[in-house]
């Protein structure tokens, strides 16, 4: 296990000087992101279970680079985590159901995960098996996940990551070793305030709907127009 991660940081190595020199910065050089790997065989979607709070919004997060960098040392594995990580995931865990979506090995990213985070702020996990490989890249396509695509929301350091569904993505710069890093604490109000407009945005559209469906039963001629829906439509 522990030579296949050291094997796979050497590939990842190489492949982050080949990015640097070939890819625009935008799309970081994340140790997992980029690499043509071989592709696994894809689950059936939908990924996810049902969500526990049907009216919850989903946080996706990416692992390598975004909250973590693995390095190595003396042919020892290991990594670093971002700062400012676990008080971002805890305070996201109250307001999303925090999921973590890694084009990572599932072996890898388990043993980083069960470690950083033992209070189970994150709910669940999605690996290489669920990334669509495209050319170079993989891609996390939320539409297979099992999320209302109008609730979620994807964090990664790769913008190609997202390129599915670009609208749901927040772009992340690349982490790797710089401990005066404050991305993850600038991010926190962000996806606060993102959430406060998601539910205003959201109840606004019901309201819509509502009105909508009152001008159609308005023009139903087997319908007769009450009191209520004269003031509806006369707003
Ligand atoms: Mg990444």
């Amino acid at each position: 296990m522990r030579e296949a991660i050291i094997k796979s940081s050497e590939t990842i190595e190489e492949l982050k000087l080949e990015a640097k020199q070939s890819l625009p910065s935008l799309y970081g050089v994340g140790g997992t992101a980029i690499g043509g790997y071989e592709a696994l065989p894809q689950p059936e979607p939908p990924y996810l279970p049902p969500a526990k709070d049907p009216y919850g919004y989903t946080l996706v997060l990416d692992l390598d680079e975004t909250l973590v960098h693995y390095y190595e040392s003396g042919g020892e594995g290991s990594f670093r985590i971002r700062p400012g990580c676990e008080k971002f995931l805890k305070e996201m865990s109250e307001l999303y159901e925090v999921v973590i979506f890694t084009a990572a090995m599932q072996d890898y990213a388990d043993w980083v995960l069960d470690s950083i985070d033992k209070p189970g702020y994150i709910s669940y996990r999605m690996y290489r098996q669920h990334a669509s490989p495209k050319g170079m890249v993989f891609v996390k396509d939320l539409s297979r996940i099992g999320r209302p695509l109008e609730k979620t929301i994807i964090v990664d350091n790769v913008a190609e990551n997202f390129s599915r569904q670009p609208d749901n993505g927040i772009f992340i710069k690349s982490w790797f070793d710089d401990m005066s890093d404050t991305a993850l604490l600038e991010l926190a109000p962000l996806l606060k305030c993102k959430l406060a407009l998601l539910i205003l945005f959201r109840n606004r559209r019901k309201k819509m709907q509502r009105r909508q469906g009152g001008f159609e039963k308005f023009q139903r001629p087997d319908v007769r127009p009450t009191r209520t829906w004269r003031k509806i439509a006369q707003t």
